[in-house]
């Protein structure tokens, strides 16, 4: 047999008791205990409010009961249900009684506060019950009253646990038939009606499964079971799938309202698995409640957040060494029945705070003053003071024990997100760590916590300018990784942006048909978007100036683009700078050898305590290829003609020859090691004859080389008579930087070298005798590409 608990939140409309009554067909012969529907215990509270301040309630009354009537009417009975009429009449009659003596008295007492909030339960119970017989089900209504003992703390009852487990096997023998019973009350030895708090109607389902030991105990409710955050806060809350008593007690008392903490109770004492389901998808497997479970990697099950807490803090000298202050505050405390929530005590025990509801600090305040006026004089203690708007957040986990670091982990994630702890405590089971933060900071704070311990790092969003051969290789690449959303491309004509991400299958019509480029505007949408990162596959220095401003913005940046590194020093320095303030990366690996580790290795070298003595490279695709087939077989007009038809060249030859861009590499890597100079001080021996004028196009510029090609025979014959051959090597020796043609000989590192191979050689203090060579493929979109998105992913946080 089951108990099964159907809240409020499942029997708002007639429509939802109707589906709550084919739940229980499904499980007849069961127990089932149901809560007031919804938002009928509010409505009582305010009633006995309005009675208590002597304005009309009968109108109230009547609305509430007129609601009930409606319920009972449209669930259309067959049978005339007398019995449930007379039911209905006489709990309204009880009621009106009650609500007199509160008008009376002008003052809501707590025991006749808990006989009005019982109607809310006796109603509802009484109800469902006609409702099941009249589905077909043999079923009984229980007055859980008449079964649960409890003291006579009103309004917080406690239950007398072997008394009342007694007395519901006596009344329950026949277990053929189903029982509808009220949740949230019980009666003392008098008979008075107490409630348990509000919730309460989970513990009565917890007490009536330990009384009958019965197989499980199913709490059904609005939601999938008990999610790792409040669903209100945090809109992706995931099921907990399984957890410990312990640990939904913890999160029960922290704040998750799902389940009202003592439930736990009566279920852990007898082993009885409690299961949390939802009534409107009785297919999900909910959240199963059990004494223990295996341990993933997930050290947190889930985070809870009580709002509106106030802090009461202790501060001086004179309570250092001295024992018994902490008993004496919770004594007083509890002897007005507040209830303390959070405990902290520096470790110097200058400073103690607890936290406590913010209806109970004004007498919280008069108490404590009293109780220690004398330390107040003698000045023992220097101030008693009060903190409100704040509240609790708290990371539960099992897990947690095992784990050594969580508290600094969970304190540095907080600390990125500028929160504020105002006090820290962790309970002594380890099983969960409270934060106290501003009121306006619980949310955020709640949201940061969960998207870092159960959704992993948040997606990076891209924006990429720039769509020429390496930007579409890396859409493409791009495509087939997840993690990465592309949210905004940009060329110079066209630009499209879309923060849920660009379909990347389309994404080339889409910007043909997309808004005029506004790089500016770009720009500000990337600021403003969390975790993006700015792509510069272009070779606009328009682009590459915006650099700084978008670190300073905590954009970061990846970029293929030699410009922003090699322009003027200043700017150079400011990216540094900005780099250093923000968490925004500033990642170029393609700069230097496209795909090829240069730019990592040299910083590896330098953090890691190596000195730089020499740099050298053939760091050129275009000419490594040009000089290792020209032979003299072929002129090398012809030659650079046909790299060219072949897209081994940049659009305009020039740009490979005039050697300006081997010029920016080696200047970036003298940067690199902390060298201060301008391109202009790099040497660059051009490899267009000075003859040749710049205004040709680039036709005509090709015919004019040709008049040329016999100073490149020349230059290869003599090398070749030394058994030499020409390449085009930059180099940085710690003062120098060059970039010219030389003939190498077979010694040489660069002598080796095949099609549009980059090979670079650091001669540092630790690679001295044999120096580090990098060599491999160094030109080329697509490993370029693979460069850039290399860089993208690490600036996954
Ligand atoms: P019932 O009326 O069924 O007893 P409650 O309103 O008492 O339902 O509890 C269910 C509500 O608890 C959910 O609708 C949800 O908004 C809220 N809630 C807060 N924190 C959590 C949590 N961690 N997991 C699940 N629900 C939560
Ligand atoms: N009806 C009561 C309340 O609203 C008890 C419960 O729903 O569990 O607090
Ligand atoms: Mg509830």
């Amino acid at each position: 047999m089951k108990i099964l608990k159907f809240g409020g939140t499942s029997l708002k409309t007639p429509e939802r008791v109707e589906h709550v009554v084919q739940l229980i067909s499904a499980e007849h012969p069961c127990g089932v205990v149901v809560s007031a529907f919804g938002g009928v215990t509010d409505q009582l509270i305010q009633l006995t409010d309005f009675a208590a301040s002597g304005n009309d309630y009968s109108t109230n009354v009547q609305s509430l009961f007129d609601r009930h009537n409606e319920t009972v009417n449209s669930l259309g009975f067959m049978s005339k249900w007398d019995y449930l009429t007379q039911a209905i009449t006489d709990i309204q009659s009880e009621l009106t009684e009650n609500l007199k003596a509160i008008a009376q008295a002008r003052i809501v007492t707590p025991k006749l506060k808990d006989a009005v909030l019982s109607t809310g339960e006796r109603l509802s119970a009484n109800i469902i019950t006609a409702a099941c017989v009249e589905h077909g089900l043999e079923a009984d209504f229980l007055d859980a009253r008449d079964v649960i003992l409890t003291d006579d703390h009103f309004g917080n009852a406690f239950v007398h646990y072997q008394e009342s487990y007694n007395r519901i096997r006596a009344n329950w023998r026949d277990r053929s038939r189903t029982r509808i019973i009220t949740g949230f009350i019980g009666a003392t030895e008098n008979g008075e009606t107490t409630t348990f708090g509000r919730s309460g109607s989970d513990y009565t389902a917890s007490i009536f499964g330990a009384a009958l030991n019965v197989e499980e105990i199913e709490i059904w409710t609005d939601v999938n079971g008990i999610l790792n955050a409040d669903p209100s806060v945090v809109s992706d809350a995931q099921t907990i799938p399984h957890i410990t008593y312990e640990e939904a007690m913890e999160l029960a008392h922290a704040g998750a309202k799902v389940i009202f903490p003592p439930t736990m109770i009566p279920a852990l004492y007898k082993s009885i698995p409690i299961r949390i389901k939802n009534t409107f998808h009785p297919e999900n497997p909910g959240t199963l409640i059990t004494q223990s479970r295996t341990l993933d990697d997930q050290y947190a099950v889930g985070i809870s957040s009580l709002y509106n807490i106030a802090l009461i803090r202790f501060q001086g000298a004179g309570m250092v060494g001295k024992y018994g202050m902490i008993g004496r505050v919770f004594e007083k405390l509890a002897e007005k029945k507040i209830n303390i929530i959070l405990v902290s005590q520096v470790f110097s025990e200058h400073s103690i705070c607890f936290a406590i509801k913010p209806d109970e600090v004004e007498s919280a305040k008069t108490l404590l003053h009293k109780e220690f006026s004398f330390e107040l004089e003698n000045r023992f203690i220097d101030s008693i003071q009060i903190e409100d708007n704040l509240s609790l957040i708290a990371v539960v986990g099992e897990g947690m024990r095992h784990t050594p670091g969580i508290a600094g982990q969970l304190f540095g994630i907080l600390g990125n997100e500028k929160v504020n702890l105002i006090a820290i405590a962790q309970g002594s089971s380890e099983r969960n760590i409270s934060f106290i933060v501003n009121e306006q900071d619980v949310k955020p704070a709640i949201r940061i916590l969960h998207s870092s311990l159960f959704s992993g790092p948040d997606k990076l969003n891209i924006f990429i300018a720039g769509t020429g051969l390496v930007g579409t290789d890396l859409i493409r690449l791009i495509s087939h990784n997840e993690k990465l959303n592309i949210c905004g491309i940009s060329n110079n004509k066209k630009m499209v942006l879309d923060k849920r991400g660009i379909n990347l299958a389309a994404y080339q019509d889409e910007l043909k048909n997309g808004q005029e480029a506004d790089l500016d505007a770009f720009i500000t949408i990337a600021k403003n978007t969390p975790n993006a990162v700015f792509v510069d596959v272009t070779s606009s220095s328009a682009v590459a100036e915006k650099t700084a401003e978008l670190i300073t913005n905590k954009v970061s940046v990846v970029t293929a683009s030699k410009l922003a590194n090699s322009m003027e020093q200043d700017y150079y320095d400011t990216i540094r700078e900005k780099s250093k303030t923000t968490t925004a990366q500033f990642l170029y690996e393609a700069n230097v050898g496209a795909g090829l580790p240069i730019i990592e290795t040299l910083q590896t070298l330098l953090k890691t305590g190596d000195t730089v003595i020499k740099i050298e490279g053939v760091m050129s695709g275009t000419l490594s290829y040009l000089f290792n087939e020209f032979d003299n077989s072929v002129p090398f007009s012809e030659l650079v003609k046909d790299a060219r038809k072949q897209g081994f060249t940049e659009p305009d030859p020039r740009d490979d020859l005039n050697g300006i861009d081997v010029a920016r590499k080696i200047l970036i890597l003298a940067r690199e090691t902390g060298a201060r100079l301008e391109l202009a001080d790099v040497t660059v021996e051009s490899l267009i004859p000075e003859d040749i004028s710049p205004d040709l196009s680039i036709s005509d510029f090709l015919e004019d080389l040709s008049k040329y090609n016999h100073l490149f025979s020349k230059k290869l014959e003599e090398a070749r008579k030394l058994e030499k051959v020409l390449r085009y090597i930059a180099s940085w020796d710690g003062g120098k930087a060059e970039v010219s043609l030389k003939a190498v000989g077979e010694e040489n590192p660069f002598f080796h070298q095949y099609g549009a191979e980059n090979i670079i050689v650091f001669t540092t203090k630790r690679y001295h005798d044999v120096p580090m060579v990098i060599k491999g493929h160094g030109a080329g979109a697509e490993v370029t590409a693979a460069a850039v998105l290399g860089n993208i992913l690490k600036c996954e946080k």
